[in-house]
């Protein structure tokens, strides 16, 4: 934290071509931790032509796939080894609990890198059987796309980065990344350990800044793909952006996670299940349940329980072992959260729990339960971001097309959970909804191995799996006369 960070750029630290600085903070305490190097369109240039000839020439162009696979293997062990270390920076940098991000956070960005390590020896085509008159022998190459930008987000930023990451260096891409201007800290620690894993200097590029590098990232004629994850609005304008050449995208954006909850539901599971999930990262996930759909037979009693139980939860630091809730990442989105609750209680909806800022300093908001929030309200249509639910009830529990309406309503369908006992239900459900994850009696769950994306403005194409090696790679036919 205390040195002056530069940008990554052809395996050197370099300074901006503009000499700018960017204070980081704390946000629990709002005070500044580290300074890092603001790029701006000069320093993507210089870092696009570095990952283009790394693409082109030297030893990544010609490395074989279990040559790539074992630096993956090795970054994901040097993440291991420096746990602690990484997991202090996205506590303080991010605000999260630190014993969340060591356990789940920094152990999924280690194991993102193993997975996809797998994969590095693995990128067959196929033959091809052709109908055509003659003799033919016919095939497919898996081929990597070429240069790739990646944009992501504040809220979870070690593995926000390894997401990106580790499948595209898996394809044998080279990669330009763009952390948020918030949360860069732990994507500069990552270029550090992907060279000491020996990627070869070009590989992987880190250049800090704001949105105007995001969007010179995206405008670059010499990038072949975008991978962004962040707001549906920033992922429309960069739709538009990428047209210049028609680079490939990938998007990961907004949800509005609807939980339905069914009169048969184990309701401490259900509570439980459902009390991590909305306030995991002060509600800073895109896929924390916004709306929780709750029978009427139980409604009162889960409803009581989760009010009581957020009521309970400590606010605090990430590095007080304490605290089970942290703050939010800014001034800016402390006060829009606080606008989303002061608009929904002025449209008709009451606060249960919460409502108001905690505490003076740092940017703290107390987990909120709301209830009878219109649906017109933007509470109840938009993507808050932080620690706020709303819960509503309904009644038929065997109207199954009533209740996938419910959880289908609005333009996100990034992910939804189901509660219930009933396996036939639930798996009926589960295919009715259009989200791109659905879970059944849990929510948030997410696996290097499972495939993760939204339907409609939630996004184009999915991370992790197979999937995340297709956004990567090109698919290239061969057809030989014999
Ligand atoms: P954001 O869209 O404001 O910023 C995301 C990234 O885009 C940042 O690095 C930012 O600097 C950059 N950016 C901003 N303007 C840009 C532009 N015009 N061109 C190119 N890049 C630009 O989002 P945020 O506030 O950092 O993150 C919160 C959002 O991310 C939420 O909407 C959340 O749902 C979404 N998110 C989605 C997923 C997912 O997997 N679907 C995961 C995490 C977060």
């Amino acid at each position: 934290m205390e040195k002056k960070h530069r940008l990554f750029i052809a395996g050197d630290w370099t300074s901006p071509r503009l000499g700018k600085v960017r204070k980081i903070f704390d946000p629990a305490r709002g005070e500044v931790i580290s300074e890092v190097a603001e790029g701006e369109a000069t320093d993507i240039d210089t870092a696009v032509a570095a990952a283009r000839t790394a693409f082109e020439s030297g030893p990544w162009a010609v490395m074989t796939g279990s040559d790539r696979g074992r630096i993956l293997w090795r970054i994901g062990d040097l993440i291991d080894k420096h746990r602690e270390e990484l997991s202090l920076l996205d506590a303080l940098n991010q605000g999260s609990p630190y014993q969340i991000i060591h356990d789940y956070y920094v152990d999924a960005a280690a194991e993102q890198f193993r997975y996809y390590a797998g994969w590095a020896t693995k990128l067959n085509g196929h033959t091809v059987p052709l109908s055509a008159n003659g003799d033919w022998h016919a095939y497919t190459l898996r081929q990597p796309i070429g240069v790739v930008g990646q944009i992501i987000p504040w809220n979870v930023p070690l593995l926000m980065a390894a997401w990106k990451v580790a499948p595209a260096l898996a394809a044998g891409c080279t990669v330009v990344l763009k952390p948020a201007e918030h949360t860069p800290l732990t994507a500069i620690r990552l270029a550090e350990l992907a060279q000491e894993a020996g990627l070869p200097p070009g590989v992987l590029n880190v250049v800090t800044g704001d949105g105007s590098a995001g969007e010179a990232l995206v405008d670059h004629p010499g990038v072949d793909k975008i991978a962004f994850t962040g707001s549906t609005a920033v992922g429309k304008r960069i739709v538009q952006l990428a047209a210049g050449n028609l680079k490939k995208l990938s998007l990961e954006l907004g949800g509005k996670s609807p939980a339905i909850v069914l009169p048969d539901a184990d309701i401490e599971h259900t509570v439980n299940g459902l009390l991590a999930a909305t306030y995991l990262n002060s509600g800073q996930a895109c896929t924390n349940p916004s709306i929780i759909n709750i029978h009427s037979s139980i409604y009162d009693e889960v409803v009581h329980s989760l009010a009581r139980r957020a009521a309970d939860m400590r606010i605090g630091h990430g590095l007080d072992p304490s605290t089970d809730i942290g703050p939010l990442i800014s001034e800016r989105q402390l006060n829009r959260v606080i606008g989303y609750i002061d608009r929904a209680v002025s449209d008709g909806g009451k606060v249960l729990v919460g409502g108001k800022r905690y505490g003076a300093t740092g940017y703290f908001v107390e987990p909120t339960i709301l209830e009878g929030v219109p649906s017109s309200c933007p509470a109840y249509l938009e993507e808050i971001f932080g620690p706020v639910t709303c819960v509503q009830r309904f009644d038929d529990a065997a109207d199954l097309m009533a209740i996938s309406a419910l959880a289908n309503d609005g333009p996100y369908g990034l992910s939804a959970s189901v509660w219930t006992k009933d396996v036939s239900t639930a798996h009926k459900l589960a295919a009715k909804i259009r989200a791109g994850i659905v879970w059944i009696n849990a929510h948030h769950q997410v696996d290097a191995a499972l495939p993760f994306g939204g339907f409609k403005q939630s996004g184009w194409g999915r991370e992790m799996g197979f999937e995340a090696i297709q956004l990567y790679t090109e698919v290239k036919s061969v057809a030989a006369r014999l």
